[in-house]
C-alpha cells in the first residue's frame, strides 16, 4: 500500500480543497458555458435530446437495485456535469501534471459515481470506472465509513482534475479491490490479496457474571464465543451450573494480514471451563477424510444428544412405553411418564450424557432413583435403581456412558427394570423421541493421530508457561 494511503487526515483535508477547487472551477464553467451559448456555437455541445438518452437509462441499469443512489442523483448535477467536463477535460489534458490521491470517506447517502463527479470526473469515464470496476467488485456493497481511494491526476494550470488514475477499496483488511487506468489509457480491474498468515490464538480469563461476556471481555471474538458456547451446550446449563471463580480457555485459528491485523478468526480447536473442581476440555479434531468433531482428552465424541437406552444390557426389552396404560400395581389406567426396560438384577445404568447429577435419593414410588441435569434443556430421571455406583450424589458432574447406578426393583415394581424418563424443559416426554445419539468415539489410526495432536497441544501449553515463568524471572 502506498504511503499516501494511509494519512486519511491529510487526505480529507485535501478532499475539501479540491471540493472548493470544483465548486470555483463549476461557477467559472457556469459563466463559460453562457457566454458559449450566447456565442451561438452549439457544435460540440450534445443536444438535451441526446443527454436525456443516455444519462437515465444507464443510472436505470446500473443501480436499479439502489435508491439512494437515485436519489441522491439529481438530474441538474447530472446536467451540469455533463456539458462542463468535457470541454474542462479538453482543456486540462494538454498540461495535466499534479497527481492527487484522496482517501475518501464514504458518508451517509454518498454513492460511487456521486463521489466521482464530485471530484470532477465526466459522466462518461465515471460509468466506465463503474462498469469496469464492477467485473471484481460491487460498488453499491459499499457502506457508510468505508474508505474509497482515488488516485486522480490534475492539470497545474486550473488545479482541475484531468482523470482518475486509480480506485481502491478495501472492504476486509488484506483484500484490495482496484480500478487502474492501463498504459493506453484503458481501464482494468483487479483484485490484490495479502498473503495471510495462520495463526492460533489463545484466550483465557476468569468467569465474572455471564459467560459470554467474561470471554467478549476477554476479547474473544463475538463468533467464537457463540461457537464455544455451543458446543457445551449439550453437557452444561450455562445459567445453573457456571459460578464466580469459574474460568475458560479457548484457543481459535485465525488469518493475519502481514501489518499485523487479524484478519479471519476460524474455528476452535481447543475449548475448556473449569467449573469448582470440573474441568472440562474438549478438543477439535479433522480426521482424513474432512469430517470434523469435538472429542474430550481420551478421543470420546462429544454426545450432543441423549442416550435413549442407557443401560449396559443393550438387548433390554422394552416392557412398558410412554403415555397412557393399565398399571399392573394399582389397576387403573396412568399415564406413564417414562420408559421401562426390562433387564438382569444389577446390569449396570449409564448417564444418558453428560451432565450434573441432581437427586439421588429414595423417592416414593419411584425407589432409588437418580437425576441428572444435562443442559438448560434436559433432565433425565433413573428409577428403581438397586444401587447408586460409587461417588454419586447430587452436585457431581457425569459423562455420558458413565456407570451411576445398578438395575433393580425397588419402590412400585414388579421386577428388576430401569424406569427411564426426559424432562424438557419442564415437561415429561417420550424418551424414545429423544433424537438418537451423534458422535462416535475415534478409534485405532485416528485416536493414534489424535492423542499426538493433543500431546503437542499440551505441550505448547507447558512450553508457553515456561516462557512466561522466564520473562517474569527477567523482570525481577
Ligand atoms: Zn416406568
Amino acid at each position: 500500500m502506498s504511503e499516501i494511503f494511509q494519512n486519511p487526515a491529510t487526505s480529507r483535508l485535501r478532499r475539501q480543497r479540491t471540493l472548493l477547487l470544483v465548486y470555483a472551477v463549476a461557477v467559472t464553467a457556469a459563466l463559460a458555458v453562457s457566454l458559449y451559448n450566447n456565442n451561438n456555437v452549439e457544435a460540440s455541445m450534445p443536444s438535451d435530446e441526446s443527454m436525456a438518452e443516455i444519462a437515465p437509462e444507464e443510472f436505470e441499469e446500473s443501480f436499479e437495485l439502489d435508491a439512494d443512489l437515485k436519489e441522491s442523483e439529481s438530474p441538474e448535477i447530472l446536467e451540469e456535469t455533463e456539458s462542463d467536463a468535457p470541454h474542462l477535460s479538453e482543456l486540462i489534458a494538454t498540461n495535466a501534471v499534479g497527481l492527487n490521491e484522496d482517501a475518501i470517506t464514504i458518508a451517509k447517502g454518498d454513492t460511487f459515481i456521486g463521489i466521482l463527479t464530485k471530484l470532477g470526473l465526466d459522466y462518461s469515464q465515471t460509468t466506465d470506472i463503474y462498469t469496469v470496476f464492477k467485473k471484481v467488485y460491487d460498488v453499491r456493497k459499499l457502506k457508510v465509513g468505508q474508505v474509497l481511494y482515488v488516485t486522480y491526476t490534475t492539470d497545474n494550470k486550473y488545479n482541475q482534475l484531468t482523470a482518475v488514475k486509480k480506485v481502491m477499496v478495501e472492504p476486509v483488511s488484506g483484500t484490495r479491490y482496484i480500478v487502474e487506468q492501463n498504459a493506453e489509457g484503458k481501464y482494468e480491474s483487479r483484485v490484490e490479496q495479502d498473503d495471510l498468515k495462520d495463526e492460533i490464538q489463545s484466550l483465557k480469563g476468569p468467569i465474572e457474571g455471564n459467560l459470554s461476556s467474561s470471554m467478549q471481555n476477554a476479547g474473544v471474538p463475538s463468533n467464537v464465543v457463540g461457537n464455544f458456547i455451543n458446543i457445551f451446550s449439550f453437557s452444561v446449563d450455562f445459567r445453573r451450573d457456571v459460578h464466580a471463580g469459574d474460568s475458560f480457555e479457548v484457543r481459535f485459528e485465525q488469518k493475519k494480514a502481514p501489518n499485523g491485523k487479524v484478519v479471519k478468526t476460524g474455528d476452535i480447536v481447543y475449548a475448556s471451563l473449569t467449573l469448582g473442581k470440573d474441568k472440562l476440555e474438549l478438543y477439535r479434531y479433522k480426521d482424513k477424510s474432512g469430517f470434523v468433531d469435538y472429542y474430550d482428552e481420551k478421543g470420546l465424541a462429544l454426545k450432543k444428544t441423549l442416550d435413549r437406552k442407557p443401560l449396559e444390557f443393550k438387548k433390554a426389552r422394552i416392557s412398558s412405553r410412554f403415555g397412557r396404560r393399565f398399571h399392573p400395581i394399582l389397576k387403573t389406567y396412568r399415564n406413564h411418564d417414562g420408559v421401562d426396560y426390562a433387564a438382569p438384577m444389577g446390569s449396570k445404568v449409564y448417564a444418558s450424557g453428560d451432565g450434573v447429577v441432581t437427586l439421588s435419593k429414595w423417592v416414593n414410588g419411584y425407589g432409588y432413583m437418580i437425576k441428572i441435569r444435562h443442559n438448560s434443556e434436559y433432565t433425565t430421571g433413573y428409577a428403581h435403581l438397586r444401587s447408586f455406583a460409587k461417588g454419586i450424589r447430587p452436585g457431581v458432574r457425569v459423562k455420558q456412558g458413565q456407570v451411576i447406578a445398578y438395575v433393580g426393583s425397588t419402590g412400585r415394581s414388579t421386577g428388576p427394570h430401569l424406569h427411564f424418563e426426559v424432562v424438557k424443559n419442564g415437561k415429561k416426554v417420550d424418551p424414545l423421541k429423544v433424537k438418537a445419539a451423534t458422535g462416535e468415539n475415534l478409534k485405532g489410526a485416528k485416536l493414534t493421530a489424535f492423542k499426538k495432536m493433543v500431546a503437542d497441544i499440551k505441550a505448547s501449553e507447558n512450553k508457553e508457561l515456561s516462557l512466561k515463568a522466564e520473562s517474569t524471572a527477567g523482570q525481577i
